[in-house]
């Protein structure tokens, strides 16, 4: 079997509500997706819902090779990139591109992906994630409380710009989450936006309030020394990494006492490379945690990790309306997923096109750049505060 082409389909939607961090505290309810279709001489074709331009480079690489070989033609593609590195977007296109070698990997074994990957069952733990900033009481309230309808017993809430907000917000999170548990697992995600000094001073007034099980982003992604200091001044564990480019970043984190669990994520590192870090963390006792994806298409991976936590989920169906199915959905507070072969993704072509012919007014800014005064000081959020792009 060979690699005989490729397409690349990129689109514009909409989300029933902005997605905002402290970073991009009110929100952005565009989002630019992309679709990287692989096909092989024999009609089976692998599916990522990701790509960008750099796919057209490397796909030169795998052009006419066998799909089935995909940690060699991972090991391929990050040599190419060799001077300028795995990172950036030459990173995030051999993410897509592997993600696709994946899903035909398990097409053409006619099976599910969990079970290609080696995986018992196919299904991982859940942790609902608000995305959410701008949302308001109430509407944190539902989210997790529909989560928790569904058995979710853990939840992620964005903070970092007001202690009020935050101690009353994670409140309500717990509140929600409690009717499935009576101390549901809480974790926060700054998102790079604090200080490691601020992190501690911070951590310390919320812990005073809440038991919380990890603590996100607390320092720079590489900023070994700040991480490892708020990891040894806090209750909380130190969770980083959806940012890293691959198993050298972790390396360091790990290897200095930086990290206590791994984020890992789709966009930069594909399966090859999450696989790797998950390993990496797995060696050194460390669990790891997979973070969001469309369709919830990574719980694949997450299933077939034997250090896997819980998977980061997001819930709101309107970020998927390319797909026509994803054969899975939380049940219990967990990621139940079917047996289609391969990621199980269905594109609703229809759905697709119409996307594509739909003017917003705008393009939204994809980039989700860091806030001005990240780091240096607490800003108070400022509801009419629009200068984050
Ligand atoms: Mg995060």
């Amino acid at each position: 079997m060979k690699i005989t082409g490729y397409r690349l389909e990129k689109y514009i939607y909409k989300i029933d509500r902005g997605l905002a961090d402290a970073n991009n505290p009110s929100g952005e309810d565009l989002s630019i997706g992309s679709l990287l279709f692989l096909e092989t001489d024999e009609g089976v074709t692998g599916i990522a819902p990701a790509g960008n331009e750099k796919v057209q480079d490397l796909f030169k690489i795998i052009e006419g090779q066998d799909p089935r070989s995909v940690v060699w033609l991972w090991k391929k593609m990050d040599d190419f990139v060799f001077k300028g590195g795995n990172q950036g977007e030459a990173a995030a296109a051999i993410s897509a591109i592997d993600v696709a070698l994946w899903d035909l990997k398990a097409k053409i074994n006619q099976e599910p992906l969990w079970q290609t990957l080696g995986a018992r069952h196919g299904r991982t733990k859940a942790y609902a994630s608000d995305i959410g900033y701008c949302m308001k009481d109430e509407d944190i309230y539902n989210f997790y409380s529909k989560m928790a309808d569904n058995g979710v017993d853990a939840g992620k809430l964005k903070i970092g710009l007001s202690m009020e907000d935050d101690l009353r917000r994670i409140g309500i999170m717990k509140e929600a989450l409690s009717k499935v548990r009576e101390r549901p697992f809480l974790m926060v995600d700054v998102n790079e936006y604090w200080s490691p000094k601020n992190s501690i001073k911070l951590m310390n007034e919320i812990e005073k309030h809440y038991d919380i099980f990890w603590i996100e982003e607390p320092a720079r992604r590489w900023d070994y020394r700040g991480l490892r200091k708020v990891s040894k001044s806090v209750k909380a564990a130190v969770a980083t990494g959806e940012n890293l480019n691959g198993i050298s970043d972790v390396t360091s984190l790990i290897t200095n006492y930086s990290v206590d669990i791994i984020n890992i994520g789709v966009r930069q590192l594909g399966i090859t490379g999450a696989r790797q870090c998950a390993n990496m963390a797995h060696a050194y006792e460390l669990p790891v945690s997979m973070m969001n994806c469309q369709a919830n298409y990574m719980a694949h991976l997450a299933a077939a990790i034997p250090n896997h936590v819980m998977m980061e989920v997001f819930g709101t169906p309107d970020r998927e309306h390319v797909f026509k199915s994803w054969d899975n959905e939380i049940q219990d507070g967990f990621i139940v997923m079917g047996n289609s072969s391969g990621l199980g993704l269905e594109i609703d072509y229809d759905a697709l096109r119409d996307l594509q012919n739909t003017d917003y007014g705008r393009i939204p800014n994809n980039s989700a750049p860091r806030r001005q005064g990240a780091g240096l000081e607490i800003k108070p959020l400022d509801e009419n505060e629009v200068d984050w792009l």
